[in-house]
């Protein structure tokens, strides 16, 4: 007796059991059954070997080359080489001590291989993988280790080290068998409307299919479980949002919000006066707004922001401001108060009588701080409060919270959004801005962010400077980095200042951490570059005699804030940092930078980086330093970031280059993703179909009283992200 609750070690064995629960986090049969095929394979085929990516763990079919084996020179024992071919290239796999492989691994033999691509001397190897291999007669079923792959397709699971996907496909094939089968959740006139298998023949036919026909019409069902899953929390969540009002804030031509427009030292852009006109119209309803506002890095979000608080000030409320990191909250705190100028100084002398105070409210304070801090807050005295996410779970009592200001959320889910809004205060719910500079595909705004109206802010102000970015490809072409290096003497004694940025900090050598490295033969290893062994570097070398700092997460919070702060009044010619100078950080005397190890970081990432450069009069310049080799992926995607500035073009190619599911568990918080088969890339129109088939169930029946299929899927997907709110928090 199977079912979808039965608990994993019951039905395959404690040691199988735990296994899957320690590579997966399996632990019912429901959680197995979930875990669907990455692929399928036929079985005349071999995998390319020219797709496989480093780092990733891989699945391959294969034909065995030839095998070699030689002792090892630094240790006792044996090397043992198979190399394995998909007809075209080749890879190898190493195998320590194993020699008695070679009595099976015969060339022309075929199987699967499965372990961590890694690449040594710009060569593919799988070091120590597991396999599986084909018996001699591909087209005898009868027995031995051809059984698993009886199929006609053969099911490739995403697996990991001590479970590869042919035990997967055993487990699975095991619990089919005693299959009891489980409720259809979905309504049987909606699997009608949409044309969708049943759950159970779905789930079989996923698993072990006979043809591809079949794997597609499985898929199709199971993305609508997905993507309603979804939409429908999100109908709820929009749905219950409206029962508990905001504080309505009408715009007044009298209040600080206009004194202070009358004195701005610059002209809106036709964006920003758009986008604060909606905020504005949002902001005078009792209806809680709900707005996601993109706009490219230096498009001016911040001054889009303090107008919406000013409106909230000028109804006698506060407004909080959240950012993903304390050196971010400072600095926000920093440019409000210089925006704001003698609007900032409530409470001092020369101030303006209009003037409210903003207060930043972070980890780093002293005690004697922080309670004068918390007393602005509680009292009202503040109108602006600044801080990290923190800020909302810590429990800080507002005198009179009216809004919430998010700024750079990506690590900021729905979850987290409805936690901010519950938590403000029982009375009301605050009107709630996120701001992003990661623009955001449509599907992503409907998932994601599908509780928020969105805006954008297009156009960047006059006067900001355009980037040029150069790929700086170091094994190709070693003395680009010596010219790199050069270029920012030349920026430095033209008066500018230059970013460097690092993947890790460094000098953790001895104390046992492990970074990520690219292993070689023999474990030699190469780390990325690291902040302060670069610092050292250049101060010795490259770039003696200019002035060098370091930033990164490890230093404390004041010491962080006293580098930003030499490097904005220009006393720090090269700042060395780690991605803490991603986001938001402003110094526009800043017109270089220098990205060591740029196949590290992400699409959209690169772009919020260099974004913090040509902020000023004077163009800006990134280079992106990188041993990728030319026509790798890795590389392709450099090049891609060096070929346009259009952040909307550039979330398009990142989400297209991302695997499928990753997408929301990357732009939400946690590791686990909720999508497995429905694609961010390529089910605008289902999930635009789910959205509506939602609208229509919530509308009827908020609660999904008649549809307990339906609310125990929500139910589901709200414990997920609750665990892993929980996890991260
Ligand atoms: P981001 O959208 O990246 O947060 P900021 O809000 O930090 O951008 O703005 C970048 C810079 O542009 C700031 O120095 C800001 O004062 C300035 N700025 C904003 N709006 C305008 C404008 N309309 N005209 C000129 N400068 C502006
Ligand atoms: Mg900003």
């Amino acid at each position: 007796m199977t079912g979808w609750d039965s608990e994993l070690d019951r039905v395959l064995g404690a040691k199988t059991a735990k296994a899957l629960n320690g590579a997966f986090g399996m632990t019912t049969v429901g959680d197995l059954l979930r875990h669907y095929p990455r692929r399928y394979a036929e079985r005349g085929e071999l995998t390319p070997i020219g797709g496989l990516e480093t780092g990733e763990h891989a699945t391959v079919l294969a034909r065995v080359e030839r095998v070699s084996k030689r002792r090892m020179r630094s240790r006792k024992g044996t090397i043992l080489q198979a190399r394995i071919t998909d007809g075209t290239r080749s890879m190898s796999c190493t195998f320590f001590n194993q020699a008695w492989r070679e009595r099976e691994l015969l060339p022309g033999r075929r199987g699967m291989f499965a372990g961590k691509v890694t690449a040594y001397r710009s060569e593919l190897q799988l070091a120590h993988p597991e396999y599986q291999l084909f018996t001699e007669d591909e087209d005898s079923d009868e027995q031995g280790a051809a059984r698993e792959f009886a199929g006609a397709l053969i099911p490739v699971y995403p697996a990991s080290q001590g479970v590869p996907s042919w035990s997967l496909a055993r487990c699975v094939d095991q619990v089919l068998s005693g299959w009891d089968g489980v409720v259809d959740p979905l309504p049987e006139s909606l699997r009608e409307r949409i044309d969708a298998l049943g759950l159970d023949e779905a789930l079989r036919r996923i698993h072990q299919p006979e043809d591809l026909a079949q794997v597609e019409r499985a898929k199709h069902r199971l993305k609508w479980d997905e993507a309603l899953g979804v939409q429908l929390s999100l109908a709820q969540s929009r749905e219950q949002r409206g029962t508990r009002p905001a504080p309505a804030c009408p715009r007044r031509q009298d209040g600080l919000g206009a004194a202070f427009e009358a004195d701005l030292p610059f002209t809106l852009t036709a964006g920003q006066l758009e986008v604060g006109e909606r905020i504005a119209e949002d902001l005078a309803h009792e209806h809680p707004m709900n707005r996601l506002v993109q706009g490219e890095v230096g498009s001016g979000k911040t001054v889009v922001a303090l107008r919406a608080m000013l409106q909230v000030i000028d109804s006698g409320r506060q407004a909080a401001m959240l950012a993903p990191t304390e050196v971010l909250a400072a600095q926000h705190a920093r440019s409000l108060r210089e925006l704001l100028g003698e609007f900032a100084g409530a409470g001092e002398l020369g101030a303006s009588d209009r003037a409210t105070k903003v207060t930043l409210l972070t980890g780093s304070l002293s005690a004697a701080q922080r309670k004068q801090a918390l007393l602005d807050v509680a009292s009202g005295a503040a109108g602006v409060v600044v801080g990290t996410h923190a800020l909302i779970q810590d429990g800080v009592s507002f005198a009179d919270l009216g809004m919430v200001v998010v700024d750079e959320q990506h690590r900021f889910g729905v979850e987290q959004r409805d936690a901010l809004r519950v938590r403000a205060g029982e009375r009301s719910c605050p009107h709630l801005l996120v701001m992003t500079a990661t623009p955001i595909p449509r599907t992503v705004a409907m998932t994601v962010f599908g509780d928020l109206r969105t805006s954008a802010l297009r156009e960047l102000p006059n006067g900001r400077s355009p980037i040029s970015t150069t790929v700086v490809p170091t094994a190709e072409k070693p003395a680009w980095l010596e010219r790199a290096w050069q270029r920012v003497r030349e920026e430095v004694d033209a008066g500018h200042q230059v970013y460097v940025v690092c993947s890790r900090v460094g000098d953790e050598s001895n104390s046992g951490s492990r970074e990520e490295t690219t292993s070689g033969e023999d474990g030699e290893q190469r780390s990325p570059v690291a902040v302060l062994e670069l610092a050292e570097e250049l101060r010795g070398g490259p770039l003696e005699g200019l002035r060098i700092g370091a930033l990164h997460g490890r230093l404390a919070s004041e010491d962080k804030d006293s580098v930003m702060r030499s490097f904005a009044a220009a006393e720090i010619d090269v700042l060395v940092a780690t991605t803490v100078v991603e986001v938001g950080v402003d110094v526009p005397n800043a017109t270089m930078m220098v990205i060591m190890d740029a196949d590290r970081f992400g699409t959209s990432q690169l772009h919020q980086l260099r974004g913090r450069v040509g902020r000023g009069a004077s163009p800006g310049l990134c280079l992106l330093v990188s041993e990728a080799v030319s026509q790798t992926p890795a590389r392709n995607r450099l090049e891609a970031v060096a070929s346009t500035t259009d952040g909307f073009e550039l979330a398009r190619l990142d989400l297209q280059q991302r695997r499928e599911g990753d997408v929301l568990g990357a732009a939400q918080s946690g590791k686990k993703s909720t999508l497995r088969v429905l694609s961010l890339v390529h089910d605008e129109e289902l999930i635009a179909r789910a959205r509506a088939e939602a609208e229509e169930f919530v509308r009827e029946d908020p609660e999904l009283n008649s549809y307990p299929g339906l609310a125990a899927m929500v139910a589901d997907l709200v414990a997920e992200e609750r665990a892993d709110f929980l996890e991260k928090a």
